[in-house]
């Protein structure tokens, strides 16, 4: 079977680390290796207007920054296919199938859509939409017969949902679909990166983000304002690392390397965490030591990113061409699954000649 990877983001901002962490450093490395046969990233606009129905220029304009963010970070257009969810309508088609192979019931039992409907205030007056969106999420995922899911820990319930569809449909209507696996960051820290305040996801609609396009001294002046340990206030007192963000990023983001090179006194993590734990190592040399290792890893990216937004053409006649690619795969697939559904009915010469018959007398 072919090794097929299928993820993409929501354009609702500019791509941030926790994104970056989370799955898009991970779809690069995948994309590098080789091992895959197909990759297919989906900047998804129609998912991003099932809760921003009253902005599309909002999404309009967050396509260009999640492209450029995407290439500035390393996928390359001549081994991934980029491409945007509004411009291939089998997305909705299949959508609108696997909806009957869903219950309202199992739908609510979603634990993102509960977090994320909590988040939004959206209480009884949920859009369908909204609350559909794991289905939609499984025609994405289906119709490139993907077999790989990269993601955050938040997409669990999503590919759940998506291995259940096909469970189902491939029973009902004759094996047609594939499931997919989903592929979690291996790094605890990454798993869910917490926002420079603390809360326990970064989230560009929670505002609490370290953005893969800010300049040095944006990041600089957000890691000094980071949230760390609340009770160690004099450098002498004792600190705690667990929940303290400034060690969560270090967890996410540091190479043993890194110490020699900014922090000779420590041999590694371990050995500055007992110290904070110990008491007499202040907020704002740790913080500085984050700050060497965000720039490092995010310096380079932000110089690519400059020259991507030189020609900006150029974007967008990449996504042009990849949403055509796209199109190409979802349809054959669609095809696959009218097939299977028994709604091919122009295609199926039995059918019109047993019709035929049965009315010819
Ligand atoms: P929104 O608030 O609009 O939902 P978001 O910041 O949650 O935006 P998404 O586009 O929903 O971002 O998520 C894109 C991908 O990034 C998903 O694979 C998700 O799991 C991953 N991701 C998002 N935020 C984090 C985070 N804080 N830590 C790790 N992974 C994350
Ligand atoms: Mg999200």
């Amino acid at each position: 079977m072919k090794k097929i990877i299928l993820t993409g983001d929501r354009p609702t901002g500019k791509l941030h680390v926790g994104h970056y962490v989370g799955s898009l450093k991970r779809r690069v490395e995948l994309q590098n290796s080789g091992e895959f046969d197909q990759i297919n990233i989906m900047i998804a606009d129609a998912q991003a207007l099932t809760d921003n129905a009253d902005n599309p220029e909002k999404v309009r304009q967050n396509i260009i920054e999640v492209a450029l963010d995407y290439m500035s970070c390393g996928l390359d257009p001549a081994k991934s296919t980029l491409f945007i969810q509004s411009q291939i309508p089998e997305l909705c088609e299949l959508a609108f199938y696997y909806m009957n192979l869903v219950t309202v019931s199992r739908l609510q039992r979603n634990p993102t859509v509960k977090t994320e409907i909590k988040m939004r205030n959206f209480e009884t007056s949920i859009p369908v939409g909204f609350f559909t969106y794991p289905i939609s999420q499984a025609s994405d995922i289906t119709a490139f017969k993907a077999t790989t899911v990269p993601v955050g820990e938040d997409q669990m319930p999503m590919v759940e949902q998506t291995r259940e569809i096909v469970h189902k449909f491939n029973s009902v209507y004759g094996e047609t679909l594939v499931e997919p696996e989903i592929l979690l960051p291996t790094n605890q820290a990454c798993l869910r990166l917490p926002g420079t305040d603390g809360k326990a996801k970064m989230s560009k609609s929670l505002g609490n983000c370290i953005y893969l396009s800010d300049d040095s001294d944006t990041i600089k002046k957000k890691i000094m304002g980071m949230y760390t340990d609340p009770d160690h206030i004099k450098v002498s007192d004792p600190g705690k690392v667990e929940g303290n963000t400034v060690f969560t990023y270090l967890d996410a983001f540091c190479k043993p390397e890194q110490f020699e090179r900014y922090l000779p006194d420590y041999a590694n993590l371990d050995e500055l965490k007992d110290h904070y734990k110990r008491g007499g190592l202040g907020d704002v040399k740790v913080k500085r030591f984050l700050n060497s290792v965000l720039e490092e890893e995010l310096e380079p990216i932000r110089l690519r990113r400059k020259e991507l937004e030189k020609d900006i053409p150029y974007i967008y006649e990449v996504l042009r061409k990849g949403s055509e690619a796209a199109r190409e795969r979802a349809a054959q697939t669609l095809s696959e699954v009218k097939n299977a559904m028994k709604i091919n009915y122009f295609d199926d010469a039995e059918l019109i000649k047993a019709q035929s018959e049965k009315y010819s007398g």
